[in-house]
């Protein structure tokens, strides 16, 4: 769930709590942005899909991380995280479930879509579904740096991650049926 795919970028940061303290905390909030930016294809677009790039991202990623490397500054440390957040988790998603409703049916093939193949990946159910309670584990497990590397914006970003992520979790499998009734 984009909680997890948030926390995964957050850890991306990490290093540079040593080796850049001061770009730190831009870099994990762009992160966490970045990590969540693909799901907004969920409210328009088709999920998975239009906001999503397992491949391309990195074309952006790869020199965009190069040129923060070379010139360390807010806003190339904040393009380069946020690219590379965006990118795991395009790829991250094939280790998850379908994009059907309920995903623990198992019924959709389709987890992400790869756009230079013109073709969709297959689910592993490494996680289950999104909003599985593993899932929630990785979302607490993986934001617990930002609550104590960051300082405290990150903190309290990490906290209402970490609010949401269990408030989704806790009503993961009614969803369907909330939104079937409200369509
Ligand atoms: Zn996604």
């Amino acid at each position: 769930m984009a909680t997890t795919h948030a926390a995964v970028g957050l850890l991306f940061a990490l290093p540079l709590t040593v080796v850049a303290p001061e770009l730190a905390p831009i870099a994990a909030l762009a992160a966490i942005a970045g990590g969540i930016f693909p799901d907004l294809d969920l409210v328009a677009g088709v999920h998975r899909r239009s906001l999503h790039f397992p491949d391309y991202y990195w074309l952006g990623a790869v020199p965009a991380l190069a040129a923060a490397a070379i010139a360390p500054s807010p806003e190339t440390v904040a393009v380069a995280w946020f690219l590379l957040s965006a990118a795991v988790h395009s790829v991250s998603d094939a280790f998850g479930a379908g994009t059907e409703a309920r995903p623990w049916e198992r019924t959709s093939a389709e987890a992400v879509y790869l756009h230079s193949r013109s073709r969709w990946i297959a689910p592993r159910y490494w996680v289950r579904y999104d909003g599985a309670p593993e899932d929630y584990l990785l979302t607490v497990c993986l934001l617990a740096p930002g609550l104590v590397a960051f300082g405290p914006a990150v903190r309290r970003v990490a906290i209402v991650l970490i609010v949401v992520g269990g408030a989704y979790t806790l009503v993961r499998k009614r969803l369907p049926a909330v939104e079937e009734r409200l369509l």
